[in-house]
């Protein structure tokens, strides 16, 4: 029988590598997520950074997913499902923000906005001193005001957070050159595409919290997360395209997509190494037997 109360979940990648074993492990965790559930699973391309993402890492990252048997249904390669193709939709968001008043424009330097210490004070900047930049052709970002306000929420699996979002300070949702920031097209795509089950890395459970609230601001009901555990090489760094970091497209050059799978299922913890296919996880899948500690790749 059909059923109509089906969960939604999303892989939702950057192509600006090549998938790594990190970012595989969460795909693993939100696609077993999904099947057990009986639900539905949306790709989606984060495609919005024009500097870093390129379309054969798009195609390399589906075909390692399908390669693995990480299937998905509905997204990529279709139209309307690349976060480039729905700029139109956040510009009407943005629009919709502007004129409520919520958002105002920074005029920090990259270098300065990620100097430690330098506070911004462009929220405070007068009408006047605005115009006066505007004036002088200064190329601004936009950031969104994040409210004093306390935000709840249960990480289906690091338990419960509440945390006044004001402490991690405004959102930056579009760069300035224009181009929409990751925080607005995320927020607003998963509110859009009716997700309610949000399985990806930990080092985005900082932003969560302000996601929720940016939601409810846009009139939508956020999703339940769940934060995967992150892969990590020696000296504590995260598992990075930039470092070319165990590549799936090489790793599926030198293993079977089954040993693979079961080596990745051993190291979360839900699997005991031996060769296996996705598949055969789903019935025993439970985010309890998932380890919730960084897992150090040697
Ligand atoms: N596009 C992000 C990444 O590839 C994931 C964002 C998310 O899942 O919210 O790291």
């Amino acid at each position: 029988m059909e059923n109509f109360n089906h969960s939604v979940g999303r892989y939702a990648p950057s192509p600006s590598g090549v998938m790594h074993l990190g970012n595989l492990a969460s795909c693993l965790l939100a696609w077993l997520d999904i099947r057990k559930l009986g639900g539905r699973l949306i790709f989606r391309m984060e495609d919005l950074d024009p500097d870093r993402s390129r379309a054969e890492y798009a195609e390399s990252i589906a075909s390692a997913l399908s390669a693995l048997g990480l299937d998905w249904d509905e997204g990529y390669p279709d139209s309307g499902y690349s976060q480039r193709e729905r700029t139109p939709l956040y510009e009407d968001i943005f629009e919709i923000l502007l004129r409520r008043g919520m958002l105002y424009p920074c005029y920090c330097s990259r270098s300065r906005r990620l100097a430690h210490g330098e506070k911004c004070r462009c929220r405070e900047l007068s009408p006047m001193q605005r115009q006066d930049l505007y004036r002088q052709g200064r190329k601004c970002a936009w950031k969104i005001k994040v409210p004093d306000k306390r935000i709840s929420f249960t990480d289906g699996h690091y338990g419960s957070f509440t945390e006044n979002i004001a402490d991690s300070g405004d959102l930056i949702i579009r760069r300035s050159d224009g181009v929409f920031a990751y925080q607005l097209a995320v927020s607003f795509d998963d509110m859009d595409m009716g997700v309610d089950r949000v399985v990806r890395g930990r080092d985005i459970l900082p932003s969560t919290a302000r996601q929720i609230w940016l939601i409810s601001e846009l009139g939508g009901k956020a999703p339940e997360y769940c934060h995967a555990p992150l892969l990590i090489t020696g000296g504590d760094r995260k598992l990075s395209k930039r470092f070319g970091d165990l590549g799936t497209d090489k790793l599926l050059e030198r293993y079977s997509p089954e040993e693979l799978i079961g080596y990745l299922g051993a190291l979360l913890g839900i699997s005991d190494g031996a060769s296996v296919r996705a598949s055969d996880l789903i019935d025993d899948f439970d985010w309890s037997r998932v380890i919730k500690n960084d897992i150090l790749i040697e």
